[in-house]
Order: structure tokens, then sequence, then C-alpha cells
């Protein structure tokens, strides 16, 4: 027997409906290219996104369509957001920090219909479009003065689009498993992976981050994604903020520290979520110029392992760090690792030990790790496995591939991480399946050794790889960038390492390095370490 409810669908549009119905003065603020800022409310934003969805159809896109933004965070990025898939169109965010040979694989590989770039990637368009078969049109998201002048000639501009259209536009209504959002996962190794959301995933997502103890943004709160919004929709905060009226502060292209910062306390931003990389040049910034996070109370931190210097980096400026972890494949969020009632009376260092754990996972995830023929692992917080998850934002397949490999003949999801969960629930990520380094048979997490040297108060940022070993085929080797003018000896990186770690775990050298090369999305690229500083005997390599 069916239940008698109302069968609505859970569409994207209805969010921005939302905040304009109920909280139609609430601020979005927004860096432009110039720094300037742009202001607008929910309901001038929805006024617009109206407008840019009758424009997409008078382009011509059809249901289903792929729609291509080249994008930083910012307000036209927003109205795409909901434009593109409340029209019945897919919002395909490609991320410009790739390489142009990869965003040209993404591209073709998702057939995308139309371009929307910010004036600044108008010349990485103009160098691809050739190789672009499928791409009718380019359209520059901004006014007719910031139209680039001698390429891409019959580019369309985003502003004179939207003056001809009418603000009257009725949300299609269709089934909510459908398509609404393309992002190919950062790509490390092999080709980059698209991932497909639906408007039933993406507003689960959001509803799910929202609860108290996750990212559970209010309206009284100001809330900065600094996560890309090209990469896995900005971790969903462009759609969980305006679901609950927050103020929503898009800090366009300028990411350093003290960039971050001006609009921190200038705009008054309380919450906000990004790589531990960017937190870390803010804290960096803010020790430089004595100045304090202040108002920002609560920042999520996800996409790589989150070092305690970070919590405490926080918590000295009486802010909340808060650990996540996801993926592309899961929307992204997978686990939090926020601490309740049951653990006030714990000793600091064990509260700080599970702060530094991905955490648990929300309702909607189930979680699992397996051994090598896929049986499940105990949770014990001691016995590793693979991490296997399954949940309506999680992907289940492979957009234009088929993957068998990743998900299991049961529905479940394989995520390539390493981890141990415990008996509580908390799921600590080891390492990648990839990243981890096998030394005569064990296994040691690069993770667990980077945070160690990241107490090292010379060292910057620092990675641990896999170089060849005749006699164990892998040992660790740390590579460290050091903050400015100071140096190391590997005695004192042996100081901070022994006490924590068994023997065969302490690497036998380390190189330091002017800079840590890093993903297009801001993760360590273990992959090019691993080629350039991976062999044995390395000239620069120094004893521990
Ligand atoms: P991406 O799909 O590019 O967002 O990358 C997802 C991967 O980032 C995961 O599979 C993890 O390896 C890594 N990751 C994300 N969050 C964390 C975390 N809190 N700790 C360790 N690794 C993380």
């Amino acid at each position: 027997m069916l239940g008698l409810m109302m069968d609505a669908p859970l569409l994207i549009p209805s969010i921005l409906e939302y905040a304009a119905k109920y909280h139609p003065n609430t601020e979005i603020v927004s860096r432009n290219e110039d720094h300037s800022l742009h202001r607008y409310t929910y309901a001038e934003a929805l006024v617009r996104t109206r407008k840019l969805a009758n424009a997409l159809n008078r382009l011509g896109l059809k249901a289903g369509d792929r729609v291509a933004t080249l994008a930083w965070n910012n307000y036209r990025h927003l109205e795409m957001y909901y434009a593109v898939p409340g029209a019945g169109m897919v919002c395909h965010t490609v991320n410009p920090r790739l390489f142009k040979e990869q965003i040209e694989y993404i591209i073709n590989d998702a057939q995308d219909q139309y371009i929307f770039t910010d004036p600044c990637f108008a010349p990485l368009v103009e160098a691809m479009i050739m190789n672009l078969p499928s791409v009718k049109g380019v359209v520059v998201m901004g006014s007719r003065e910031q139209m680039p002048g001698n390429i891409l000639h019959r580019a369309l501009c985003y502003e004179d689009l939207l003056v001809a259209e009418s603000p009257v536009f009725e949300w299609p209504q269709f089934d909510e498993r459908t398509a609404s959002g393309l992002c190919y996962t950062s790509g490390t190794t092999g080709h980059p992976k698209g991932v497909l959301y639906s408007h039933r995933s993406t507003v689960l997502h959001a509803m799910a981050i929202n609860q108290p103890g996750l990212f559970g943004f209010g309206p009284d709160e100001t809330v900065m994604p600094v996560v890309p919004m090209f990469h896995v929709n900005a971790w969903c905060v462009p759609y969980a903020a305006p679901l609950v009226g927050a103020r929503l502060v898009l800090p366009g292209p300028r990411l350093d520290g003290p960039g971050l910062l001006e609009v921190i306390r200038g705009e008054g931003v309380t919450v906000s979520a990004g790589v531990p990389t960017i937190w870390m040049n803010l804290l960096n910034h803010c020790a430089q110029t004595n100045q304090s996070v202040a108002p920002m109370r609560r920042v999520v931190i996800g996409g790589a392992a989150v070092p305690q210097v970070l919590i405490d980096g926080f918590a000295a400026h009486q802010a909340l760090a808060v650990q996540g972890w996801g993926m592309t494949e899961t929307s992204p969020l997978g686990a939090v690792s926020v601490l309740d009632t049951r653990h006030d009376d714990l000793p600091a260092e064990d509260r700080m030990a599970l702060q530094l754990k991905a955490g648990r996972s929300p309702f909607g995830i189930e979680m699992r790790i397996t051994d090598a023929e896929g049986k499940a692992l105990p949770w014990d917080g001691k016995t590793r496995g693979e991490l296997e998850v399954r949940g309506p934002w999680v992907a289940s397949a492979y957009y234009n591939l088929d993957d068998r490999d990743q998900f299991t003949k049961d529905g479940w999801f394989r995520t390539g991480d390493i981890s141990t969960i415990d008996a509580d629930g908390f799921m600590n990520i080891v390492d990648r399946v990839k990243d981890v380094i096998k030394t005569g048979g064990e296994w040691i997490s690069s993770i667990e050794l980077e945070n160690l040297a990241l107490q090292h108060p010379s060292v910057r940022e620092a990675a641990v790889i896999a170089r060849a070993d005749t006699k164990w085929s892998e040992r660790p080797r740390f590579i460290l960038a050091l903050h400015p003018g100071k140096t190391i000896t590997g005695a004192e990186l042996r100081k901070v390492v022994e006490p924590f770690v068994a023997r065969w775990w302490i690497p036998e050298d380390f190189i330091v390095v002017d800079e840590i090369p890093h993903t297009a999305t801001g993760k360590i690229l273990k992959t090019a370490l691993r080629e350039l500083y991976g062999v044995e005997n390395h000239p620069d390599a120094q004893k521990m």
C-alpha cells in the first residue's frame, strides 16, 4: 500500500524561490575580477535567474543538454547553478586550473553545447575552441565593457542576453532524478571521470549538510564558500545557504591569505568552508600581521587530512575548525568530525584525536571497510581496509564510462581510501590506496607522518612519498617546504616523529623543496613528487 502524501519532486530552483520569498532582502555579496564588490538580494537574484532560464531556451538549449561553466565563485555563476538545471539542462562546472588538454578532454567527453566563461578565462577558451566540436557558442559572463577585444569574436555577452529577457519563467516540473550537474574528478592518475548529480541528490544533500552539528547554516549567519564552485558544487554551499536564508559571500578569484581576510572582516563572514592549504595561508597571514579571523566562528575543512596545527590555529582565534571527509562522487559530504556531549569529559588529547579523524557519517550515508576479498572488517579503530559508502547522494556509476571496478556487486561505491572505523563510528583516513607506502608487506600511512612533520615550527608543508628500496621494495621519504628563512636538520625531524610511530615507520631521509606541487583542487600532487623524488638514492636527500 502506498502512502497518501504528495509526490512533490525535489527540484533545485525551489531553493532559490524559497529564499526569495522568505528572505527577499538577504544579501549575496560577490567579489568581482577587479576586486570590487557586487551586492544584491535573493529577490533580485531570482529575477535574474528566471531571465537567464529564458535566455538558455532562446539559445536553443534542450532538456538534458550540457552547459559548461569556467568561472570563479561569483553571482553570475550562482545564477547558472539555478537556471541551468532549473530549465532542465545540466550545469557542467569545469575546473579552469586543469591542463588545457584535460579541459578539452572533459568538455568533449561531456559533449557540452555552450560554454559560459568568466572574462578572465576568455583567452583559455579561445585557445581551446577549435578542438571542441560539440560547442555551439560561448557566453562571456560579464557586461559589454568586459567582452574580450580581439578574441572570441562571436562570443555573446551575458548581460546583453539577460536584458532582452522576461523576468517571468515557469520552472518546468519533471522527475527529481533528472540530471542537474556534472563535475569531473580531479584525476591525478588517468582521465578525469564524470560524476552526474541529480536534482534529488543535490537537494537532499543540501538539506543534510544543514543539520546542526554538520555545516548547520542559519539565517543569522554569513556563509562564504571558499571551495571553488567548479569543484563538487562548492560542497553544495550555494544550495545549502539559501535554503535556510543565510547571507552568502562569494569571494571571487582572490583566495590568498590577505584576499580572504579582507573579505572575512569586511563582510562579517561567520562560517566558511575550504581545503587545508587555503586555511594555512590565511592563518599564516593573520600571524604575520597580528590580526584575528573574527567574526569567523566556524570553518569546515576537508578535501585532504586536516593537521592539528590548523585546528589549534583556529582555536587560538576562538574559531572551531571542523574536519569533513568527502569526494566528488559523494556530493561530497560523507563524514564530519563533530564531538557531542559524550565527549565533554574526555582529556584534551583524546578530544583532539577525534577531531583529527575524518568523522562520522551523517544520516543518509552508510559506510563499511573491506579487505582485498571484499569481506567487511571490524569497527575497532585499528583494522584498516578500503572504505566503501552508499547513499542517496553517492554516485551509482560514472558518466559515459563503464568503470565497474569502483562499484561492488552489492551496490557500494569503492572510495579508494584506506581507513579505520572505531566502535563509535569515527572514521579515519589512513591513506589513498595508491599513496600508502608498502614496506616489506606492511603499510605505512603517509598522512600520519605528514601531520607529525608539521609539528616542527620550520615546516610549512609536508608530504610523504614512497621511494624505491632494494630491500623493502618501498620506504617513506619526507618532502618538505619550509617557512621563509627557516632550516631543519635530520635529528630535529626525527625528534618530532620518533615518539609517535613504530621505528620501521621512520623515514631514512628527507628532501627540502621550495614548493610542493598541488592538484587543481589544492591537494598535494603525490604522483609528481614520486616522479621527481621517488628514486632510491636521490642527490638532494638528507639523512635523518
Ligand atoms: P575529490 O573527489 O577531488 O574531492 O577528492 C576526494 C579525496 O580527497 C578522498 O577520496 C580522500 O582521499 C581525500 N579527502 C577528502 N577529505 C579528506 C579528509 N578529511 N582526510 C583525508 N583525506 C581526505
